[in-house]
């Protein structure tokens, strides 16, 4: 019988459905499958991105370790594709590979003053909330009013970590630098911005009232926002999630004000123009244009323009991809160019400069394949579209010269890496859940990357 030796690079949620789906799928050949990710602990943004203050989500977790438990995956943490592996290594030991590698940068916001000091990419935020090994130990909250750029989920999540009292995060399992850095934050007001009207906005329902359940938080609304038009109305009228979005919001407008140490504002209708400078390379100010509906969906600009006092940015405008060595990648839309999956690359005879021609053996899924954008749900959906390709395409899977499972562990074990297996993560998890417990928390996470290696090899 056949056998598919399977490399997945990126132990995200789309790399642990992907090796879960195969291993379920009808299919006339066995499976063995390697799971590598740079980082040591697997999971991807679920450890890294969702926010700690969000317990149910970080739940699936449970939900994936499952599948990796479940004794028919190899995982090698600590291997960073491009560095300790490259493509021609894995076409030596592996019939294919799947990339899902997600997307971890933050994508740009072109707005003069972007990168002054106190200007910051949520991503990196996110990463230094959720202790990423790769980021600084220590974030500069000195900013007591902050303006947040952008109208989807990881705006919310930024904003509300900046304005959350810090000891009502103690519960989750945030790193103790993290609580520490949250405690000493002066902060007071924090204002995020949307280009477009409160019925365009990007949230979920859920993730937007959460705000308004913070402790001595006071939501701020402004009445102008909320002059709506007929195609605003019949958005609130059609759409659920616009229905229930709109309720929320009325709602606190309704609320009193005033007592709260801490106010989280909500401006709708303001397009970024600039960071404004301190004359030092500081940010100082927030200055925006306010829009208007154009009738057809969008908005325009109305000339007016207007700044508030902010000490920091924080830039919540979207992920981005990341190239990888050797595989193709769209530069404009930051993914690996792909059709349902199938990776494709540039036909150097056509000339056209079109990804129009399949890469075999190498597969995408995932934020990688797609774009960042959709739950943890999505990459599941992917997965499948992915191994049914793959599933079918076997007759052009890579032919490896060194196909045994050994083979690439003496590769690794030749190159030095030290690299972290299902085991590994088993130690991290427990040493993790004792730290958690010796101060009355579920968990409390290990950052430094070393730390994490050596725990999880049992140095
Ligand atoms: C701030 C934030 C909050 C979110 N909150 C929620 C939420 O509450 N609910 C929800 O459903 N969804 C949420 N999401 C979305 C969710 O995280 C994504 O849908 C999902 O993680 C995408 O999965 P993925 O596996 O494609 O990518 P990822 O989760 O990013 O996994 C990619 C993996 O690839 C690895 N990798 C990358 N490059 C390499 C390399 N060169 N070599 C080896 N490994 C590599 C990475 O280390 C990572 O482990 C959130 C996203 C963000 C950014």
């Amino acid at each position: 019988m056949t056998k598919l030796r399977l490399a997945i690079v990126g132990a995200g949620p789309a790399g642990i459905y992907a090796a879960d789906i195969l291993l379920k799928a009808e299919r006339n050949f066995e499976v063995s499958i390697d799971l590598f990710d740079q980082l040591p602990a697997p999971y991807g943004l679920v450890r890294y991105g969702v926010a700690p203050d969000h317990p149910r989500i970080k739940g699936i977790i449970t939900a994936l370790r499952g599948v990796l438990d479940s004794g028919d995956i190899r995982v090698f943490g600590n291997v960073r594709f491009g560095v300790d592996i490259t493509l021609d290594d894995l076409k030596k030991h592996y019939n294919a590979v799947i990339f899902s590698t997600g997307a971890v940068k933050d994508a740009d916001l072109k707005i003069p003053g972007a990168d002054l000091e106190g200007s910051y990419g949520a991503a990196d935020f996110v990463s230094w909330f959720d202790g990423h090994p790769d980021v600084p130990r220590t974030w500069p909250l000195e900013a007591k009013e902050i303006a947040v750029i952008g109208n989807g989920n990881v705006a919310l999540d930024v904003a509300r970590m900046l304005v959350k009292h810090a000891d009502d995060l103690l519960p989750t399992e945030i790193p103790e630098n993290v609580y520490a850095g949250l405690s000493a934050s002066p902060v007071t007001d924090v204002h995020i911005f949307g280009r477009r009207g409160p019925t365009s906005v990007k949230f979920t329902p859920l993730e937007l009232r959460e705000l308004g359940e913070l402790r001595d938080v006071d939501m701020i609304l402004h009445d102008e926002d909320f002059d709506y038009d007929d195609a605003a109305r019949d958005a609130v009228k059609s759409n659920k999630q616009v229905f229930v979005i709109d309720k929320v919001l009325n709602q606190w407008r309704q609320r009193e004000t005033g007592s709260a140490s801490r106010r989280l504002h909500l401006h709708f209708f303001a397009k970024p123009l600039e960071v404004v400078d301190d004359g030092t390379g500081r940010v100082d100010a927030f200055r925006w244009e306010r829009t208007k509906r154009d009738g057809a969906g969008g908005v325009v600009g109305t000339g007016e323009i207007r700044e508030i006092p902010v000490q920091a940015v924080y830039r919540a405008v979207g992920y981005f991809g990341s190239e990888l060595p050797d595989v193709p990648f769209d530069k404009k839309r930051g993914v690996i160019p792909n059709r349902e999956g199938q990776v494709l690359r540039r036909d150097p005879e056509a000339g056209t400069g079109l990804f129009n021609q399949q890469m075999y053996g190498v597969y995408a899924t995932g934020w990688i394949k797609r774009g960042p954008v959709g739950l943890i749900g999505h990459t599941k959906s992917d997965a499948m579209e992915t191994i049914r390709h793959l599933i079918n395409d076997l007759g052009n899977w890579w032919r490896p010269e060194s196909p045994s499972e050994e083979s690439i562990v003496a590769l690794l074990d030749e190159r030095g890496v030290k690299y972290t297996g299902l085991d590994g993560w088993h130690n991290l998890d427990q040493h993790e859940l004792a730290l958690g417990e010796a101060s009355g928390r579920t968990r409390i996470k290990v950052v430094p990357r070393e730390e994490m290696v050596t725990i999880s090899r049992a140095e």
